[in-house]
C-alpha cells in the first residue's frame, strides 16, 4: 500500500483555471519524492491539497489508505517544513523543537528528552541546544525548524522549498543532512524545489509537473543523465 495516493487531483480555482489537472501519483512508504516545474505549475498547491490547506475540487487523497479528502490538516499526521518558518524567539532551542510533542500530554518526559536530542544531534544542534533563537545564524535557525518537524511521529514530512533562502554553502551542508535524516528514520517524504542539485542528490524519485499537469515520474538518474 502507498503511504501517499493521488487519484485523479484536480484543483481548480474561481475562473475555472485547473491549477492541478488530473495528477494521479503513488509515493511509496519511505520514499524521498521530489515535485519539479517551472514556476506555477502546481507544486505549492499539490503540497498544500496533500496537507489539507488546500481543498481538492476532485479526485481522491489517501494517506496510509485513508481517504483524507474532507479531513482537517491537523487529522493527518504531517509535518510539513517552509520556506518561512517561525521560532519562538522566548524559546530555548530545546524547548522550539519539543513544542510540538508537548502539545500531546501523553508523551512522557523522558521520551521527549529522547527525541528532541536525537532530532538534534542528526541536525549538528547539539551544543545550542540552551540558547535562544535570537543567538543563531539562519542556518541554525532553519535547523531549529526542521527538527520541530521531524521530532513527531508523523505519516510524512513535507518541504517547501526550505533551503531556497539558504546560502549555497550552507545549502549543502543542510541537503547532507536531510538525507541522512530522513534514510535514518525512513519516514516517506515530498519535497518541493527548483534546484536540480537538490533533486539528484535527495530523490528517489522526481516528479516533473508542467501547467498542472503530471508529465514524468522517473529516477534521478533517468531523468537527468540522459544522453
Ligand atoms: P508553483 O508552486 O509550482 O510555483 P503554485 O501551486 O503556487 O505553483 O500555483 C499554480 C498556479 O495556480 C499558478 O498559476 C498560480 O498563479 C495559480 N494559483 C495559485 N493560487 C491561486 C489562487 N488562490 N487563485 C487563483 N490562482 C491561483
Ligand atoms: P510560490 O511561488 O511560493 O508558490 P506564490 O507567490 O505563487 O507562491 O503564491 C503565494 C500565495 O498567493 C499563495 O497562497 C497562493 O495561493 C496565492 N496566489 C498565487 N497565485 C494567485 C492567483 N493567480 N490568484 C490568487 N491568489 C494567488
Amino acid at each position: 500500500m502507498a503511504a501517499i495516493e493521488m487519484r485523479n487531483i484536480v484543483k481548480e480555482y474561481g475562473d475555472g483555471f485547473k491549477a492541478v489537472n488530473d495528477v494521479s501519483l503513488d509515493i511509496a512508504d519511505g520514499e524521498f519524492m521530489i515535485l519539479v516545474g517551472p514556476s506555477g505549475c502546481g507544486k505549492s498547491t499539490l503540497l498544500r491539497m496533500i496537507v489539507g490547506l488546500e481543498d481538492i475540487t476532485s479526485g481522491d487523497m489517501l494517506i496510509g489508505g485513508d481517504r483524507v479528502n474532507e479531513k482537517a490538516p491537523r487529522d493527518r499526521n504531517l509535518s510539513m517544513v517552509f520556506q518561512n518558518y517561525a521560532l519562538y524567539p522566548h524559546l530555548t532551542v530545546f524547548e522550539n523543537i519539543a513544542f510540538p510533542l508537548r502539545l500531546n500530554k501523553k508523551i512522557k518526559e523522558e521520551e521527549i528528552q529522547t527525541r528532541v536530542r536525537d532530532a538534534a544531534s542528526m541536525l549538528e544542534l547539539d551544543e545550542h541546544l540552551d540558547r535562544k533563537p535570537a543567538n543563531l545564524s539562519g542556518g541554525q535557525r532553519q535547523r531549529v525548524a526542521m527538527g520541530r518537524a521531524i521530532v513527531r511521529r508523523v505519516n510524512a514530512f513535507l518541504f517547501d522549498e526550505p533551503l531556497s533562502n539558504l546560502d549555497a554553502k550552507l545549502r549543502g551542508q543542510m541537503r547532507t543532512e536531510i538525507s541522512r535524516m530522513q534514510r535514518r528514520l525512513g519516514t516517506t517524504t515530498v519535497y518541493v524545489t527548483h534546484d536540480q542539485t537538490e533533486a539528484m542528490t535527495l530523490g528517489d524519485r522526481v516528479a516533473v509537473l508542467r501547467r498542472g499537469l503530471l508529465q514524468q515520474v522517473a529516477s534521478p538518474r533517468e531523468l537527468y543523465e540522459q544522453p
